[in-house]
């Protein structure tokens, strides 16, 4: 704008530089370089989330006693009885697959996990992609899954599953060989 438009639209609408607008600016500015920033450097830090988010859903397997109360609980039948390496903490040998296509977020599984074992819970990740129809994990997929999300901080954006399958897969077999080495009499 030129000085001459400047000043006839200043004349016209009677624009009058007022000491108490720029000091009320200035407080502004202060304000928002000295406070802390209202949004983060993500990916770089972690966002804050509310108690109550519920992201996708996770499984630590070796808190699992095998009881099957999450398997009642889900009103979509996406939880599944696997049989597996008896242990001191899970005495039946019972583990859960997972069909997390068809879960509906909804928790009811995690308030169903007794607090002694506390193996559900939900995770920081928002979602996932994949060009497959129908995806179902057994308990070491899942349970792998679970630990990559955690290690590797995939929150938030959707998971690229076909890209991660092979290193869900590896984990997998790393976790189901820990857990027959820790089953009840086999150390011996
Ligand atoms: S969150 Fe809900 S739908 Fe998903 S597995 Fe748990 S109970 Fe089933
Ligand atoms: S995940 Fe929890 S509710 Fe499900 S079988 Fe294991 S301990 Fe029981």
């Amino acid at each position: 704008m030129s000085k001459a438009k400047f000043v006839e639209v200043r004349e016209k609408w009677k624009i009058r530089p007022s000491v108490l607008g720029i000091l009320k600016s200035m407080k502004a500015v202060a304000e928002y370089n000295f406070h802390s920033r209202p949004t983060t450097l993500y990916p770089f830090e972690k966002n804050k989330l509310p108690e109550a988010f519920r992201g996708l859903l996770g499984y630590d397997i070796e808190k699992c006693i095998g009881c099957g109360a999450c398997v009642l609980a889900c009103p979509n039948n996406c939880l599944y009885r696997r049989p597996g390496p008896k242990t001191e903490k899970n005495k039946p040998g019972i583990y859960i697959a997972f069909e997390p296509t068809h879960c509906l977020f909804c928790g009811l599984c995690v308030e169903a996990c007794p607090p002694v074992s506390g193996a559900l819970r939900h995770t920081h990740a928002i979602s996932f992609v994949t060009t497959k129809k129908k995806v179902l994990w057994d308990p070491w997929e899942w349970a792998a899954m679970t630990k990559l999300i955690d290690e590797m901080g995939w929150e938030f954006d959707a998971i690229d599953y076909d890209r991660v399958e092979h290193l869900v897969k590896q984990k997998a077999e790393e976790i189901k060989k820990a857990l027959e080495e820790n089953a009840t009499g086999a150390k011996k």
